[in-house]
């Protein structure tokens, strides 16, 4: 078991990929129409997109940076990686891959950029968001379906400076009804404090249901579907405290085991929790009697049990493209990386504050906390935990954790224990 883990994130920070923390793409309240129109002074394009496999629509990018006078040029170092040029700016994506690196930053896009037929496609975001948000001087026109570059940008290389561009957008793309959480990278303050930013991770999604169960039938349990309720659950509860959250999903969507870190790094991060449903070894002796909840930190897995985890939850990597899989190193065991180590401490007192709020409500017992090798913590440079709130094999404990009341409860003492870790973080830093 345990084998997947073993990779390095040099990679995965170099370029992250998949999906983003969900603005849906429905966000964007398209009008009736059927095409696409990307404009540069009086002259206008037809830009063809597609269903993006993963929901709304995509626009194919060649034409679309053409549309705006810019190119898709093909790198020539990583023949996978494009970057879309428009005046000044250049983004770079990737097929497979749900960001985009704009002037050193990575920025999440709705979804993936894929490719079809050859063709590269970026989703709508990209250019309903993302050119506007970046100095390109792009607007887009959501009645006319028309993305349009009115003047060149202003030619400085790092025209783009986020914030300053937002400034300097016209008032009226109209594209979300709803501001983008992860756009936000201006820490923002609250009594003079920065804003401390919580990444709400719900496990697995998409076609990664991960465990199912429970063992001897009754009602059907799906992993992914209670991670994200009680993902949702804690949102809302962190919120109620005043804490920022960012979620890697919102919606059943599958997000690679490498890329829900640096979702989380490129949100600026202050806490990563990983919400997930435990499953019984069937070697057991009585697997259906398992039951309780345990809460990891990133470490080396030290017991046959923590072993068992480590492999349960890396296994969604087989669900990631070829391009993930080639991040296989044998040698990358991150642990070794500084930046996590320094987490290290830190993960341990969370993993710690949340076993103990858990107490008070889950009929358990703890498991406690423990340490394994987990990919989705891998590249989080953040303290980074992972919790199981119970095993969906065990029949009255899947009962408990698919309940919303008892979800809720939990998710509130969950976001108990990370308020008091922000709370004493603060307090050792000096506030
Ligand atoms: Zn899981």
């Amino acid at each position: 078991m345990m084998r997947s883990f073993v990779r390095t994130v040099l990679s995965a920070l170099a370029l992250c990929g998949a999906a983003a923390p969900e603005v849906p793409a429905q966000g964007t309240q398209l009008p009736a129409g059927d095409a696409f129109t990307a404009r540069l002074g009086d002259r206008a394009r037809a830009v063809p997109f597609v269903d993006h496999p993963d929901g709304g629509l995509a626009l194919r990018a060649d034409a679309l940076a053409e549309g705006l006078g810019g190119q898709l040029v093909r790198d020539t170092a990583r023949a996978e990686r494009f970057r879309f040029v428009v005046g000044a700016v250049g983004a770079d994506i990737e097929p497979g891959s749900a960001f985009a690196v704009v002037a050193a930053d990575t920025v999440p896009l709705s979804a993936k950029v894929f490719r079809r037929a050859g063709l590269v496609y970026v989703p709508l975001a990209f250019a309903a968001d993302l050119l506007p948000r970046f100095g390109t001087g792009v607007m887009y026109d959501t009645e006319k379906r028309e993305i349009r570059r009115s003047a060149p940008a202003v030619a400085s290389r790092r025209a783009a400076a986020p914030r300053m561009a937002a400034a300097a957008a016209p008032a009226n793309t109209n594209v979300r009804a709803e501001p983008d959480r992860t756009a936000v990278r201006a820490p923002a303050t609250r009594g003079g404090n920065r804003q401390r930013v919580v990444v709400v991770d719900a496990g697995h999604g998409g076609p990664d249901k991960g465990m199912s169960g429970p063992i001897g039938g009754g009602p059907k349990v799906y992993e992914k579907h209670i991670a994200l309720d009680v993902a949702k659950q804690l949102q809302r509860a962190l919120e109620e405290r005043g804490i920022r959250v960012v979620m890697t999903r919102t919606t059943d969507t599958l997000i690679g085991l490498y890329d829900r870190g640096p979702m989380a790094n490129a949100a600026k991060g202050d806490v990563f929790v990983s919400i997930h449903v435990n499953a019984a070894n069937p070697r057991w002796k009585n697997p259906a009697a398992a039951r309780g909840f345990e809460t990891y930190f990133l470490s080396e897995a030290k017991t046959e049990d923590e072993r068992r985890v480590a492999a349960m939850e890396n296994e969604a990597v087989k669900f990631e493209t070829k391009a993930d899989v080639s991040r296989d190193d044998p040698l990358g065991f991150i642990m070794r990386d500084m930046a996590q180590n320094e987490h290290l401490r830190e993960s341990m007192q969370l993993a710690s504050f949340i076993q103990g709020a858990m107490r008070t409500v889950h009929p358990g017992p703890s498991r406690g906390v423990k340490q394994a090798g987990l990919a989705v913590l891998v590249t989080a440079f953040m303290p980074a935990v992972l919790v199981e709130i119970g095993f969906g094999s065990n029949p009255a404990e899947a009962k408990y954790i698919t309940d919303p009341q008892r979800q809720a409860e939990l998710a509130g003492k969950l976001a108990d224990a990370v308020e008091r870790y922000l709370a004493e973080y603060e307090r050792k830093v000096g506030g």
